[in-house]
């Protein structure tokens, strides 16, 4: 069943196609080929915020000489049912002052340009795996009510970490963030490639740069408590093509057939 903050694994059967794009839901997929070289597949998933009902997934095939073939499915999203919690922050992270503004622009700038490039290839291979092995706290999607009046979705996984626990890279790819932010605190995000991207957040240290590969496992830092928190955890979050995804549900999607 496919639900609103889903990752989803699309396969397409084309053996002999040269490539094969698509779009749903507004965003590009784009397809790449399967470990066995007939099927091929993209990873792609729906926005938490995207309409509850039937979408229209539109497929086109390649072949090698320059003909087309379209398929159009019709893919019914269900809503995923969150839950609602409040919580109490320094007054600062709800009614940002003059000074704390101008570094959320800059931030801004800073993600914006992490964001604008993703790898023409995926990058990663096999199944994610989860950053640490600590129990998680609050799933994604809750809805939030800070100090009793600003509300906004949880738009990541949020793991009891000790200060101090490794962070670790939940699959290949390449460091395109390493930076402080006053949100997410020290923030590491890697790119997947084709528009994947995966964000650790609140650490008290970070020990990868910027342009680095990292392997599935290799360290990213050490959590903390840094940015907006209520106390100290990792914010585990998964993005695609601007959409924030359930990174549970990333977690258990088996990947082995595609790389
Ligand atoms: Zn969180």
């Amino acid at each position: 069943m496919v639900q609103a903050g889903s990752p989803e694994l699309i396969r397409v059967s084309a053996t002999g196609a040269a490539g094969i794009d698509g779009e749903w839901l507004d965003r590009k997929l784009e397809f790449f080929r399967g470990r066995d070289g007939q099927a091929w597949f993209a990873l792609a998933g729906v926005d938490v915020d995207a309409p509850i009902g039937p979408s229209v997934l539109k497929i086109t095939i390649h072949d090698a000489k320059d003909g087309t073939r379209a398929l159009t499915r019709t893919i019914r999203i269900h809503a995923a049912h969150y839950p609602t919690s409040s919580l109490t922050v320094a007054p600062e992270f709800v009614q940002p002052g003059p000074e704390a503004l101008k570094q959320i622009a800059a931030d801004q700038l800073l993600t914006d340009k992490a964001y604008a490039s993703s790898a023409s290839k995926p990058l990663w291979t096999g199944n994610f795996r989860p950053p640490v092995s600590s129990p998680q706290s609050e799933r994604f999607g809750t809805r939030r009510i800070f100090n009793g009046t600003l509300a906004s979705n949880h738009k990541g996984l949020d793991f009891r970490a000790a200060p101090g626990t490794p962070v670790r890279a939940s699959n290949s790819g390449v460091v395109v963030l390493a930076h402080p932010l006053y949100y997410a605190g020290n923030c590491v995000i890697i790119d997947h490639g084709l528009g994947l991207f995966t964000l650790s957040m609140h650490l008290s240290k970070i020990t990868v740069h910027e342009g680095q590969r990292v392997a599935s496992g290799d360290r990213l830092g050490l959590s903390g408590a840094t940015g907006r928190v209520t106390g100290p955890h990792l914010h585990w979050a998964v993005r695609w093509q601007g959409a924030y995804l359930d990174p549970a549900k990333l977690l258990q999607l088996d990947l082995s057939e595609a790389r």
